[in-house]
């Protein structure tokens, strides 16, 4: 009976425990590297999805970064995606909670917001819990519902933050937003500034072409030490409609605009926000093996950047 007991506390000891070489500085862990739709898209019956349907191990879920203190035990999100609930626990895997401290958001589209139906009364009725925003999200969520709700019964609570304006987390993590131009429908766009022990990561999941920036991005790589950016294409035509209506920047083009990079700068560039046509999402394909061999890196679920 004893000999149980002992099991029971060393299992239960052992379930709570941040998995092994988890890092004792804060770090970012990367939660999901899909766009908005997730991979494998809905109603997609062709060759880009058809083996993904079968094997979960093939499926990716929404762009998603999360912010990890090990020193506080504190724990953020960028990006509240429609697969929240999968992404937590993979978060959970790693640092034995999946108890958040705050969501900082990009932007109204739904892979970046939607997942806050979760923190709700139906879920999770969580208390105050913060919620950084642009002053039009903000707005977006306290005007429309049922985002409304979340703010009325003080399940979330917006701060209001500023563009190339720097706040901190806490003593260790400091965090920028900056806007960059995309598709503003119901709120600004902004990508993150996250800067821990003195580097710095930028993650820009959406943005519409980089000449449309007026930040010249090639000298931001050269700046900063990792670089998530935009992927969600890999190539004009990619898609059987008129591409211009929604514009991202091609893969393609980037490592057309980065070829000036040396190897190590490249090396900072981790593409992030794949569309399920982008046939970087396939193992082995072609693109992954060019990409790859020029240099650039592909973000991947469950990697963690150290600092
Ligand atoms: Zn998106
Ligand atoms: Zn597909
Ligand atoms: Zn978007």
């Amino acid at each position: 009976m004893r000999n149980l007991i002992y099991l029971i506390i060393i299992f239960s000891f052992a379930c709570n425990q941040p998995a092994e070489n988890t890092p004792t500085t804060p770090f970012v862990m990367v939660l999901g590297v899909a766009q908005d739709a997730g991979y494998p898209q809905m109603n997609c019956k062709k060759e880009c999805c058809k083996r993904a349907w079968k094997n979960p191990d093939l499926q990716r879920t929404t762009s998603c970064l999360a912010i990890v203190d090990p020193i506080s035990k504190e724990q953020w999100i960028i990006d509240a995606t429609p697969n929240i609930k999968e992404q937590l626990q993979l978060l959970k895997q790693k640092t034995g909670t999946e108890k958040l401290d705050g969501i900082l958001l990009t932007h109204a589209h739904m892979g970046h917001y939607t997942g806050l139906m979760h923190f709700g009364r139906e879920v999770m009725g969580t208390d105050n819990l913060p919620v950084f925003a642009m002053p039009k999200m903000k707005n977006f969520l306290e005007e429309n519902g049922p985002w409304s709700q979340l703010v009325k019964l003080e399940n979330i609570n917006i701060k209001a933050i500023k563009s190339d304006s720097t706040f901190s987390l806490n003593d260790r993590i400091k965090v920028k937003p900056f806007l960059v131009p995309h598709r503003d429908e119901f709120s600004e766009t902004v990508g993150y500034e996250i800067t821990i022990n003195g580097k710095t990561l930028i993650f820009i999941p959406d943005i519409d072409k980089w000449e449309k920036w007026e930040t010249d991005i090639t000298e931001l790589i050269k700046k900063v030490d990792y670089a998530f950016l935009d992927a969600t294409f890999y190539k004009n035509g990619e898609l059987k409609r008129d591409m211009s209506e929604i514009p991202h920047p091609f893969v393609e083009e980037s490592m057309e605009l980065f070829s000036e990079l040396s190897n190590k700068e490249k090396a900072k560039v981790h593409f992030i926000h794949l569309n399920h046509t982008n046939p970087l999402l396939i193992e082995g394909s072609t693109a992954q093996k060019v990409v790859l061999k020029k240099g650039y890196n592909l973000a991947e679920e469950g990697e963690i950047i150290k600092f």
